[in-house]
C-alpha cells in the first residue's frame, strides 16, 4: 500500500466526484476546476509520471486517450472543443505524481 493522493481515491479511502470506473482506468472531477469541465482521467496502475511509462503500458495510454474523448462526448464537449494535457515533472506543472491526463473544456 501506498500513500499517493490518487492511489487512495482509487482503492476509495478518499472522497472525489468520480464519472467513471473502468477497468483500467478511472475518471473524477478536479477539485480545483480551470473550466466548466475539468476531469481527471487515472490509470488504476501507480505510474509515476510520462517518463515512468514502461513498454508494457502501451495499453493504458491508449485507454487514457480512448477513454478522454469518450468523456469528452458524453460532456457534450466534443464539438466546441477541449483540452488534453499532460504535465510532466515539477517544471512542467506536475504536482501529483500518479499519472493523470487533464480534460478540460466547456467555456
Ligand atoms: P497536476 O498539476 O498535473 O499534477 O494536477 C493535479 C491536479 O489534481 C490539480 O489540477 C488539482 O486540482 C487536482 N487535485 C488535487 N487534489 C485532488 C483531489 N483530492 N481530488 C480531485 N482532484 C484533485
Ligand atoms: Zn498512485
Amino acid at each position: 500500500m501506498n500513500d499517493c493522493l490518487f492511489c487512495r481515491i482509487i482503492r476509495g479511502e478518499k472522497q472525489a466526484d468520480f464519472v467513471l470506473r473502468g477497468d483500467t482506468v478511472v475518471a473524477f472531477k478536479d477539485i480545483r476546476p480551470q473550466a466548466p469541465v475539468h476531469l481527471l482521467i487515472v490509470p488504476r496502475k501507480h505510474i509515476r509520471s510520462i517518463n515512468d511509462l514502461a513498454e508494457e503500458d502501451r495499453p493504458i495510454v491508449s485507454d487514457l486517450l480512448f477513454t478522454a474523448r469518450e468523456l469528452a462526448r458524453e460532456a457534450g464537449i466534443h464539438q466546441s472543443g477541449f483540452k488534453l494535457l499532460f504535465n510532466v515533472e515539477r517544471g512542467g506543472g506536475q504536482y501529483i505524481f500518479h499519472l493523470h491526463l487533464h480534460l478540460i473544456g466547456g467555456w
